[in-house]
């Protein structure tokens, strides 16, 4: 069954969403470049390749079910911020964000009868819950290291040692 220009609307939405939350931590992460942080701009980047794979999910997704791809303008995101610490502030509050998009979306899916799209968006729902759990546990790190040279040190050098694996979405 196709699915409905409501839902197909929604999708690209979302798909727009993710796309600017790539966007988000490419900032984030070329400021930490700048900042010669080298392992915090290594893990913004590995942010903003998990995002475009997000946002190809439902964009093969919503080509899967017959839906067109509407590619809408992405948003400039914010470019500067005043330490590692407000970078993860706003990382926790935009997953928040993107956690209660995902939630309306799923929402909609449901009030549609759409259940193929609804359980399909149950990896997602799963998905925000590490995206939280992930920078609220970066966030209080950071915090914690904040005025320590060493501990920083250590942060960024641990960030730098994480590598990017292409999610199995769906
Ligand atoms: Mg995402």
């Amino acid at each position: 069954m196709a699915i409905s220009a409501k839902m197909a609307k929604a999708f690209n939405d979302q798909i727009n969403a993710e796309f600017y939350s790539a966007y988000l931590y490419l900032a984030m992460s070329c400021q930490a470049d700048d900042l010669q942080l080298k392992g915090v701009a290594n893990w913004f980047y590995i942010q903003y390749q998990e995002e475009i794979a997000h946002g190809m999910g439902l964009l093969n997704y919503l080509q899967e079910r017959g839906g067109r791809v509407i590619l809408g303008a992405i948003e400039a995101p914010r470019t500067e911020w005043t330490d590692v610490v407000a970078m993860y502030e706003q990382t926790c509050e935009h997953e928040a964000y993107v956690t209660s998009l995902i939630n309306n979306l799923k929402s909609l899916a449901d009030s549609e009868k759409d259940y193929a799209a609804s359980h399909f968006l149950d990896w997602y729902v799963k998905e925000q819950v590490e995206e939280e759990a992930t920078a609220a546990e970066l966030l209080g790190e950071f915090k914690m290291a904040k005025d320590n040279p060493s501990a920083t040190l250590l942060l960024t050098r641990e960030l730098g040692t994480r590598v990017f694996n292409a999610p199995v979405i769906g």
